[in-house]
């Protein structure tokens, strides 16, 4: 793995978020992205050169709908980048970790994603992306 590329916040209500995360940064989120196929609805912020993922639910049976549900709003995914997601994929998995993706899906921000169950990984979501090109 070669870095944390972004961390993931959970919140209610991304236009509220976005307001509240410009303030923090004193810049605006350059992105918004929706993931159908993931119920989401995404923005991106840059914090110097760290980037910061806000997820809203668009659908009740979204995952970040379940996260909230259960733990309320908060940071959600640590996402790392690596070079080959493929192959980190087999790599994890013979180590004993439970990955959710057995093939990588399209993610945000032109990423291919895999993420592993937090019950091998002490309670954190990781996701792993990989730039699609
Ligand atoms: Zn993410």
């Amino acid at each position: 793995m070669k870095k944390i590329e972004h961390l993931g916040i959970a919140v209610k209500d991304l236009e509220a978020s976005n307001r509240l995360f410009e303030k923090l940064f004193g810049t605006p989120h350059y992105k918004m992205e929706e993931v159908a196929s993931e119920g989401v609805k995404t923005s991106f912020f840059l914090a110097g050169p760290n980037k910061i993922e806000l997820l809203e639910a668009t659908t009740p049976d979204s995952p970040i709908a379940k996260f909230i549900e259960k733990k309320g709003e908060g940071i959600h995914h640590i996402a790392f980048e690596v070079d080959d997601i493929k192959a980190e994929i087999a790599r994890l998995q013979k180590e004993g970790f439970v990955v959710l993706n057995e093939e990588p899906k399209r993610g945000a921000d032109n990423k291919w994603v895999a993420f592993l169950h937090p019950k091998t990984t002490n309670g954190v979501l990781i996701e792993l992306c990989q730039e699609r090109v």
